[in-house]
């Protein structure tokens, strides 16, 4: 199955063409545009004939002469530009295209029949046919089609309806909008091979009813619309949103290690490439590109979640506890470590708890242990392990063994614990984010206590860093990569050492 994605933005493209934000500005700077969506598979199927798909086919070097089947996801503008049929026809009195079946919900259907001939119609040259959801259809190239139901309704703020609009023309423009959400489809398409592609866009989180008519994926097109921005109140996906729908089909087994899942209809939402590339690769995925062919089948490496040992440092309030918590997020199974002893008494400290815990989705475990050797030397492959944090698991080892008034027995007891974890962590096959305090910048503290606490942070960072595979630095709410053995396992490096 060869899949050419001809257009992986969303409603507005990205960059956004009204818009001066630092993601526009990026995607600007590096020629990288993403035009609205179309998908084309194996030449002859057409996922969406949005306003872009004949401009990208072209820049593509492809020609849509094949294509005997097209498959409309919902009617917004986005995904269905009727005139793409008007450019069909008018290349059909020359007699060199064959028939064409064309499926999809009722309201985009209605949308495209006035511009094709009523004669190519009624002789069925050319068939339109309303979805029905979860049932299978053969397509005439033989690859089969099956509708899911999206979840595409407005959410209370969504647009179109938090905005006033008097005119009845607007008025029947968005009672068309609201038609075509209520009965938006998301597209599975299997090829002769058995190989399965899932266009998953324009939708939000997917019901289990949804989950339920969905089976094992080669290739995941997952929309990915408003990246950081949680508030827009309408049924998309965002960076909160997605890699908690990755968990569920992990969970459910349609994704599984073989999966290429690629964020499609992107929009300036998002951080600028480079650092979404980042944050997906954390779930296994990756954006997806304009005009680049998917040859499903031929990854050489499983898509996972990468890298696997991830120690995250900052000082407070830096973003750290967040970016771990983002890095085990799209794993079926997560275990969140809570290495406090728990305090008596103390308000404020149960206040800090409850809302970290509100924060963690409810599916996943807690549990509360100053013993992270058991924990790591447990975990299995598709297990995640969030451990928040060293810090105070050695505050905890320090009281303990008592051993606040003797500074250097403290170092000792704790660098050997250390040490222990360091060894669980360099045979675990599960994936382990570490959270840590970066303590140690700044004055010399003049209590000793405070001086003491310094160093055994400074030695249990160190220790715990030489056996990950990534060590990330929080910053005023950004990442900075410290230390990553994929960079040093660059292709050029690999044949350097060879
Ligand atoms: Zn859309
Ligand atoms: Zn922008
Ligand atoms: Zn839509």
């Amino acid at each position: 199955m060869k899949v050419l994605l001809l257009g992986t933005g969303a409603a507005d493209g990205w960059p956004q063409p009204f818009c001066r934000c630092a993601s526009c500005v990026h995607a600007r700077s590096e020629g990288n545009v993403r035009a609205r969506s179309g998908v084309l598979v194996d030449e002859c199927v057409l996922i969406d004939p949005s306003p872009d798909v004949t401009v990208s086919a072209a820049l593509a070097g492809v020609s849509l002469d094949r294509v005997t089947t097209i498959l409309i996801g919902h009617s917004h503008f986005d995904h269905l530009d009727p005139s793409v049929f008007l450019a069909r026809e008018w290349i059909i009195p020359r007699g060199e295209l064959g028939p064409l079946v064309v499926h999809g919900p009722a309201s985009a259907l209605e949308q495209i029949r006035p511009w094709i001939n009523p004669d190519r119609l009624s002789s069925g040259d050319i068939g339109l046919h309303e979805v029905v959801m979860g049932a299978d259809i053969t397509l005439p190239s033989g690859h089969s089609a099956r509708a899911l139901p999206a979840e595409h309704g407005l959410g209370a703020n969504g647009w179109p309806t938090s905005r006033q609009h008097s005119e009845s023309a607007h008025e029947a423009v968005h009672e068309a909008v609201r038609e075509a959400v209520s009965e938006a489809v998301l597209w599975e398409v299997t090829s002769t091979h058995g190989q399965r592609l899932l266009h998953a866009t324009d939708t939000g989180p997917l019901p289990s009813s949804t989950r339920a008519l969905m089976r094992p994926l080669d290739v995941l097109l997952v929309e990915e619309t408003f990246g950081d921005t949680l508030d827009h109140g309408t049924a998309h996906l965002d960076l909160a949103t997605l890699p908690h729908l990755l968990s569920e089909l992990r969970g459910e087994s349609i994704v599984h290690d073989q999966t290429e899942i690629v964020a499609i209809h992107l929009s300036h939402h998002n951080p600028a490439e480079p650092e979404l590339v980042r944050r997906l690769a954390a779930w296994g995925a990756r954006p997806g590109r304009d005009r680049e062919v998917i040859t499903v089948g031929t990854s050489a490496e499983p898509c996972v979640p990468q890298p696997r040992r991830v120690l995250v440092t900052g000082g407070a309030r830096s973003g750290k506890s967040r970016e771990a918590e983002h890095l085990v997020a799209s794993h079926a199974k997560v275990t969140y470590v809570a290495t406090a002893a728990p305090r008596e008494d103390d308000a404020e400290w149960d206040d800090r708890v409850a809302v970290h815990r509100e924060r963690r989705p409810a599916t996943w475990t807690t549990i509360e242990t100053a013993d992270l050797v058991s924990v790591v030397a447990t975990a299995s492959d598709h297990d995640a392990v969030l451990i928040d944090c060293l810090t105070l698991w050695a505050t905890r080892i320090i009281d303990e063994s008592d051993t606040w008034d003797t500074p250097s027995q403290a170092r000792a007891v704790v660098r050997d614990r250390a040490r222990d974890l360091a060894s669980a962590l360099a045979h675990t096959s599960g994936t382990i984010v570490l959270v840590t305090n970066e303590v140690g910048s700044g004055i010399m503290p003049v209590n000793a206590a405070a001086r003491l606490f310094a160093d055994v942070l400074g030695d249990v960072n160190a220790i715990i860093s030489r056996e990950c595979d990534e060590v990330l630095l929080a910053v005023a709410g950004r990442v900075i990569p410290v230390h990553s053995a994929r960079s040093a396992l660059e292709p050029s490096h690999q044949e350097s050492l060879s």
